[in-house]
This record gives C-alpha cells, structure tokens and sequence, in this order.
C-alpha cells in the first residue's frame, strides 16, 4: 500500500479536488490519502484564536462567518449531485456549529485553541471523501484522532500508531480508498493536538512507517526539492534524489517543501519518499531513499528565527565537564541545540526555542559568562556529500559567501552539512550567493 499526502494548495479549490480523485483512482491501487486543510484554512483558525484570546469575540465570529462563506461556495462547485451537496453542506453545518460552540467558550484556553485548528483537516478529508462517495468510489475515512498519538514530548509514538491504526483500518480493510487527516492528533491527556505547522507530511510519513508502506508521496505545488529557496532565489532547480540523510538536514534545516521531522519514520522503516507536484503530475518530483548519489554539493536550506547564545568559561584553561554543564542546562528546559562552536573557553550554541530563554541564560551565569545573545539569526545550511578527504569544498563555500557577515561555522558534524549562522538581514544575500557561486 502507498501513502499519498496531499498539502493545503492541493486540495484548496474544488477543481484541485477532482484532479486529485482522479490522480488517487487512476491506477486502481489501494492508497491511504492524507489531506492537509484548504489552503488558508489554518492559518485563519489561528487569526480567530487570536481575536479571541485579545478578548474580542465579535471578530472572531466575523473571521468565522466569512470563512463559513469560503466552504459554502467550495460545496456548490464541488458536488454535481444534490445528494452529494446536501452530504457536504451537513459536515460544514456540523463543524461551523462547533467553531460557534468554541467561540462562545469561556475561558477559551490552549485546548479549545488546539480543536479550533483541528477544523481545518477535519473539514478538508469529510467534504472530500463525500465526493469520493458522491463519485461511486469505495472509500473509508480514518479519523486521525483515533490513532495518530504524541507522547508528553510531543513525540508521535510510532509503536501504539502502528497498533491503533491496524485496529482503524480492520473494519475497512476492503475499501479502496482510505481518506485521513494530516497535522491532528491526540495528546496523552487525550485531548485534540497536532503535529505542528506544515504537520500533515509528517503524518503522512509516520503512517508509511506504521503500515511499511511500499512508498510515502508528498504531493505539493512544486515539482520536488529544489537546490534552493525558490522564494528567495530564481533559477533553481528540481533534485531528483536525495538519500534519507541529505533530505533530513534540508527538511531540519528550513526547506519548508517539508516538515522538518518527515524523514524521521521514513528513514527508520526504510520507506521511500517521493515529491510530486499536483499541478504537474507527469513531473518526475524528486525521490528520497536509502540510495545516495555522488553529487557533492545537492542544495541549501535557511531556518529562520535563531537565537544566537555565546558562553565563556569563568574555570580555567583545560577544564573538563564545562560542555556537560551546559548541555544539562538545555536538557533541563527541553530546548534541542542546532549549532555549536566552540573555541578553547568558549562555546556557542544556537537555538530556535526561546520559550525558556530566561531560565536557560540565569542558570549559565551560575558557572559561566554570558554576551546578550543574538536574536534573529538565520542558519543556512548546504547540504551534500562531504567526505573527509575530499579537498576544496569549505573554500568553495566561503568564496561564494565570500561578502557576507559569518557569525559561526560548522563543518564535519555529518558529511551532509555544512551550516552558517548569519544574521538574518543577510539571509537573501547569502542564498542567493551560494546559489550563484555553488550551482
Ligand atoms: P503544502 O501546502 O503542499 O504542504 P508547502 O507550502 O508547505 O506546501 O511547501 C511547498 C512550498 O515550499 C513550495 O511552494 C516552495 O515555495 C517552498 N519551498 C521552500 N524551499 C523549497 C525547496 N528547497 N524546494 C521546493 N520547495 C521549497
Ligand atoms: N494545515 C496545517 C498547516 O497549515 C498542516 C499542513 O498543512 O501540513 O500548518
Ligand atoms: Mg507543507
């Protein structure tokens, strides 16, 4: 069985639905489809999430009854049938009566906050398997909060998706066409959660890893992974394979074509992933396995929103056990680490979860001195085969970068990565000259 994920600009106008029941049918094989929300659903669930933590509910109701309008127009385009459309008009009917329902909840917390932005999935896959429905297909939905589950971390638990989601698919198991949620999940306390923005291809691969799919495909607006951010540079071009390592540190580090945590469950069970473009399926995409190619530098990513933090030992020279100190301080507060240098005394470290900034900064002081950290830096990430004993290639990097401010360097942690931290005034600059001076 596959796993075919579809994201928010591929389902997000009904005539981008047909093409992709017509896409999911053509070959007659079973399929798990994974929908993420109409495009700009989310992000407008959020937009009334924060008119109604401002405390202004009347623009929440607004935002709501404009984007019930949106769904509205999408049903009559969609279904052809008045059976069909009458389907459609009761799942938005049922959901906006629950958008109205949290709206009117007070306090509205983290929790109401989490099932408003569940609506987005939860409308996108039961308005589209009611016109799989509509159209004469043997299809079954799979409710994704009864078996996509994240552990106090936040960490979907491969073991019990696996377990639950074989219990999902028994009763259904001769259906053809198995429609499911991207992004949402259950947390241990039970209740609604998700997988964090651009969640849905992780889901996607997590259920490939769950089922061994023979392949994972993430269908998106692009024809695969390109060498670079085409929102920033022109001229790039689509990567045709990557081996699971290459495409981890790109999705890690900033290539927003997936979540940065996909390739996880993927790699593990040995799941091939492939990137396809929705609007141009004959496309060949770019395909992410086992294999890698000899191609030495493949492509370059930027992650936004880094925190620069630079540490001086107080000890004297030689002291071991400093690192350690400081490491049990990031562990202490769950905040992973991207980037460290260091020098004899000094180490810097960077991150991108300032939640316990704070905290983190007042307990290095205790045994180290601190500079005010760097806010707003972008690591920028090359990524490729970079081999020991292979000459020249840290000279190619910086000669192309050459005019560009470098806070830290890193190199030889994998031999896939190279990463730069500059500040984020320089993001464009630098991408577009490694393009230049790489490609
Ligand atoms: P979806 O809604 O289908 O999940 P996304 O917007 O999350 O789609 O991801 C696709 C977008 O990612 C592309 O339209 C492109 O602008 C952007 N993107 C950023 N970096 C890359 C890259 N290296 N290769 C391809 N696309 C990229
Ligand atoms: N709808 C969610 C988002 O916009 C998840 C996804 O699209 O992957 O982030
Ligand atoms: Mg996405």
């Amino acid at each position: 069985m596959q796993v075919w994920k579809f994201g928010g600009t591929s389902v997000g106008k009904p005539e981008r639905m047909k093409s992709i029941r017509q896409l999911i049918t053509e070959d007659g094989q079973p399929k798990i489809v994974v929908l993420s929300a109409l495009s700009g659903s989310t992000n407008t669930l959020l937009s009334i999430s924060e008119s109604l933590n401002a405390g202004n509910p009347s623009e929440a109701k607004l935002k709501a009854s404009e984007l019930r309008a949106h769904y509205d127009q999408f049903l009559t385009e969609l279904y052809s049938t008045p059976a069909g459309l009458g389907q459609g008009q009761a799942i938005v009917a049922k959901e906006f009566a629950f958008i109205d329902s949290l709206i009117a909840t007070s306090p509205y917390t983290v929790k109401q906050e989490k099932e408003m932005v569940a609506l987005g999935e939860l409308l996108s896959t039961q308005i589209f398997e009611a016109f799989l429905q509509e159209e004469g297909i043997s299809s079954a939905l799979l409710p994704a909060l009864d078996f996509m589950v994240i552990d106090e971390d936040n960490e979907p638990v491969l073991k019990i998706i696996e377990q639950k989601l074989a219990t999902v698919l028994a009763p259904v198991k001769d259906k053809q066409i198995f429609v499911t949620q991207g992004f949402i999940c259950r947390n241990p306390a039970g209740e609604v959660d998700n997988l964090k923005r651009g969640g849905s291809d992780y889901t996607a691969s997590l259920i490939g890893g769950a089922i061994q799919a023979e392949e994972v495909q993430i269908w998106t607006d692009i024809d695969g992974m390109h060498n670079n951010d085409p929102r920033i540079v022109k001229n790039t071009f689509p990567i045709r394979e990557l081996s699971f390592a290459e495409a981890a540190e790109l999705a890690y580090f900033g290539a927003k074509i997936l979540h940065p945590s996909t390739i996880t469950p993927a790699k593990l069970k040995g799941v091939p992933v492939r990137l396809k473009n929705t609007m141009e399926p004959s496309a060949f995409g770019t395909l992410i396995s086992e294999k890698s190619t000899d191609v030495e530098i493949k492509a370059i990513a930027a992650k936004d929103n880094i925190t620069a933090i630079y540490i001086h030992s107080t000890r004297m020279l030689n002291a071991y056990g400093f690192l350690k100190r400081v490491f049990e301080v990031f562990e202490k507060y769950k905040t992973p680490v991207d980037m460290i240098t260091t020098s004899e005394v000094s180490v810097s470290v960077t991150i991108d979860q300032t939640t316990h900034l704070d905290a983190i900064m007042s307990e290095l002081r205790e045994f180290a001195e601190l500079e005010d950290p760097d806010m707003n830096q972008v690591i920028v990430c090359i990524v490729g085969n970079f081999w020991a004993d292979k000459e020249g290639i840290a000279i190619k990097v910086l000669e192309a970068i050459k005019k560009i401010p470098i806070r830290m360097i890193s190199y030889g942690a994998s031999e896939h990565n190279i990463s730069l931290l500059v500040d984020a005034s320089h993001k464009n600059d630098a991408l577009n000259a490694l393009n230049e001076g790489l490609f």
